[in-house]
Order: structure tokens, then sequence, then C-alpha cells
């Protein structure tokens, strides 16, 4: 069992950390910039390092000051939380060879989902179903890629084997536009994450995203605790995340969670990870593997009742998984609400000063924040503020739960995207459930196109 760990994070997700750690009685030690002396878990670790100034190139994202601060508080392991150097395959390896525990999977197997090339290559010869594609990287032959597009159907898209958050993708409609689009994502890629291999999809129009999360020892054990739908976005990131996705069947769950399983085993997966999908009519598409805890957890713990960052750090302990898989049982439904300090209309980020904060309550409420009352939110970091979480015996329930929720949550001070929450719970098609990635943004417009209709 670890006796004390370094928290490589900040805000909600660090708070997180700590309280899993208090309540296993471990240790610990808060990491943090100039900026960030107020935080909340700051003030609640056992002991605190800055590790640098305002910038998280010069603090975070600082390697060899995160180590330091391992060493000379003699803790064991560092969590990563999310972001940062979460996925970072070389902070992985430099913190295992320094002698700590790196609370998450091993550096190479981070490495292998890092590239998404291999990450599906290895995905598919696990049995994962994966969008039909290249199946490798896109070499300069014109005539060999137009044959591979013909072979898939257009749309295709073209992706960066080393992409993320988003970026990096090109959607091609016809074959005359197939060259240049492959020639400008390899130079972007190249430039935004110093990798210029590409691949190739075939693009799905109207899909849903669905992921799985999956709890694994490296000792061989490994099981799936159901699936989220993250459908909910806006520019590729998520807003509202559920347990379950509405529709999914016991069955369809049970399949693509044990399919998963297996390739955790496979690659000898450890610690807490999602593999996401893209779903339509009636079928999983593989996209990538996330090698971390993710922002959305919280609803699959309501819904399991499991302390997913509890397991991680139990795991990262050197224990056996102690949940079998008979024993993930799907209680009721959770909804979350990422709450980001932002203009609900133009989705400037809206730092400052929180001037009052009042916080929901009520049966199934759940509030993982780190602001405060008098809390000065830094420009420097993520807006993302805190999440609302609600459980509910249905999805009717938790929808209820989260309008009241949103309705006495209080921020003053700074702009919140609350407003546009309340919207999304009151729209009649994500009542209905089951929309897909783009359903959000076509809302917002017609919404936007109405408000200007009627003023
Ligand atoms: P990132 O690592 O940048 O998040 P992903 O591969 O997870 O990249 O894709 C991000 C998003 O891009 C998906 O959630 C989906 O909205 C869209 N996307 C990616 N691949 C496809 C595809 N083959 N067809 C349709 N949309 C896709």
């Amino acid at each position: 069992m670890l006796e004390k760990i370094v928290i490589a994070n900040r805000g909600e997700i660090a708070l997180r950390v700590l309280r899993a750690c208090h309540t296993l009685g471990i240790r610990t030690v808060a990491v943090h910039s100039t900026a960030d002396r107020n935080l909340k878990h700051v003030g609640m670790a056992d002991e605190a390092i800055c590790i640098g100034p305002a910038p998280s190139t010069d603090s975070y994202l600082n390697i060899p000051r995160i180590i330091a601060a391992a060493e000379v508080t003699d803790a064991q392991a560092i969590h990563p939380g999310y972001g940062f150097l979460s996925e970072n395959a070389d902070f992985a390896e430099r913190v295992e060879k320094s002698g700590f525990i790196f609370i998450g999977p091993t550096a190479p197997v981070i490495r292998l989902m890092g590239d998404k090339v291999e990450a599906i290559r290895a995905m598919r010869a696990a049995g994962v179903p994966c969008v039909p594609g290249s199946g490798g990287p896109l070499g300069d032959d014109v005539v060999a890629n137009t044959k591979i597009a013909r072979e898939i159907g257009y749309p295709v898209i073209i992706k960066a084997a080393g992409g993320g958050g988003g970026r990096g993708m090109r959607v091609v409609h016809t074959e005359g536009h197939l060259s240049s689009a492959i020639q400008m994502t390899k130079s972007e890629a190249k430039a935004a994450f110093g990798n210029g291999e590409v691949y190739m999809e075939k693009y799905l129009e109207n899909p849903r995203h669905i992921e799985i999360q999956v709890l694994a020892d490296g000792q061989g054990n490994a099981i799936h605790l159901g699936e989220r739908d993250c459908s909910m976005q806006r520019r590729h990131q998520k807003v509202v995340e559920e347990a379950p996705a509405p529709g999914i069947t016991p069955e369809q769950r049970a399949q693509i969670g044990e399919v998963c399983v297996e390739a955790c085993k496979r690659i000898g997966y450890r610690g807490a990870g999602t593999f996401e999908f893209l779903y339509e009519n009636g079928r999983f598409y593989f996209i990538e593997m996330n090698t971390r805890i993710q922002v959305e957890h919280p609803v699959t713990e309501l819904v399991t009742g499991v302390d997913l960052v509890r397991e991680q750090l139990l795991v990262a302990g050197g224990e056996k998984l102690s949940i079998r898989q008979s024993d993930v049982v799907l209680n009721g439904h959770a909804i979350e609400c990422r709450v980001n300090a932002e203009d609900p209309d133009t989705f400037l980020p809206s730092p400052g000063t929180v001037k009052r904060f009042e916080s929901p309550g009520g049966p199934g409420v759940r509030v993982d924040t780190h602001i405060y009352d008098g809390y000065r939110i830094p420009p420097n970091y993520d807006s993302m503020i805190g999440k609302l979480i609600v459980h509910g015996r249905d999805r009717a329930t938790a929808i209820a739960r989260m309008r009241i929720a949103l309705s006495e949550m209080v921020i003053e001070g700074v702009k919140s995207n609350i407003p546009l929450q309340q919207r999304i719970m009151a729209d009649g098609g994500f009542q209905s459930g089951g929309q897909n990635i783009h359903y959000l943004e076509k809302r917002m417009a017609e919404m936007r196109e109405k408000a200007i209709g009627l003023g």
C-alpha cells in the first residue's frame, strides 16, 4: 500500500485525488504554480511545494521539478491526474527510472496508445472493432492513396497519428480534394505534434461518442465498468456526459466490454483507462484509448458504486483488483455537467474572483469543484472550474435533479456556462436521449437564429 504520493495536477482533479488518498490514509504532497497557492487542495495536503511560475510549461509540465518534489518529500508515487503530463510516456518513464511509481500504465503502453496508427493496429489485432481505414500511415503515392480512399468510400477523414484534443483532422468528400488534404494534414501535424504521420479512416456522418471504462491491475486481471455517452460536444469537447448510454442493451454492453477487457489483458494494461468508440447504426468503432482517469469518470462511479481513483491508487500500490466483473452492477442513471468559467454565448473564458459560490445539494447530487467564496480563477489554465454530477433511479429522475441542482448553483463574480447547461437539460432532443455528436452544435445554431429572428 502506498504511504505518500505527489499529486502532479491542479484544480478539481487534484482535490479529487487528494480525497481518495486521505480516505485510504495515504499522505499527500501538492505541487503547484505561483498562481495556484490558494487552491483548495494545496491547503488540505500534508505538504505543498511551489514548482514554478504560472505558465504550465514552467510548472505542471516541468518534469524535473515534479520529480524533485517527490524526492525531497520522500514520496513513493506520482498521480498525474488528466491533461498536463498524464499521457506523456517520457514522463512516466522518467518517474519510474527515478525510482517512483507512476500511477497509470507503463510507459510502453502509454507510448503505444499515444501513436494512433500503432494503437489502431494493436487494437485490430486484439479483435477490437475499428473504423474502416488505411490500417497504417499514408505514403506520398497518390495512386495508392486514391485506391485506399476508393476502397473505404467517401467521405474519408485524414487524421494525424500524433494528434489530440480534436486537432489534426480533415474530412475529404471527393477524390479531387484527397491529395491536397493529405499534404496539408501532414504538414500541419508535423508543425503541431512533431510527427507528420497521417492515416485515413471512413468518415462516419452521424455517430454517437460512447466509451468504455476499464480497470486493470497489470497482473492479468481486468474488468469493464460499462459505458458513458459523451455525444453532447462543442468543437469535439465534451459538455455533458452520462451513464449508461441511452438505448445500449445489456448484451451490447457485455459484448463490447468483454472485447475491451481482452484487449487490456493482451497489452498488459495497468490502472484506469477508457476505450473511446464512435457508435453508428448499432455498431462500435474504436477511435482511441485514453490511458488515464477522465474528467467524466464520476458518472461511472455513481452508477457502479466503484471509486475509480481509489482503485487506481490500490493497483499502483501493487494490489490485485479486488472487484470481479460479476460485482459490477449498474444502478440507475448519472449525468455530469461540466461547469466552465466562460461566457455562455461567446465561450470566451471568464477568469477572475468568485465573489459568491453556493453549492447545490440534496439526494443524488455530487459537486466536484475547487472553487470557494473569494477564490481567484487564474487566466493561465483550462476554464473548467468544476463538475456537477447527479444520480437518479432512471434518466428522467437524473435530468429533473440536474435541473434543480443547476438552478441552486450560484456563481457570482465570473461568468459561467450554467445557462447553457440549463438550456441543454430543458431541450426536448436531449431529453429523448441518444443524440449524435453534431446535435448540440446544430441546436445551438438554431437557438441563435431564433434569438436573432425574435430580436
Ligand atoms: P482526439 O484525440 O483529437 O480527441 P479522436 O480520434 O478521439 O481525436 O477524435 C475526436 C473526434 O473527432 C471524435 O469524437 C469525433 O467527433 C471526430 N472523429 C474522429 N474520427 C472520426 C471518424 N472516423 N468519423 C467521424 N468523426 C470522427
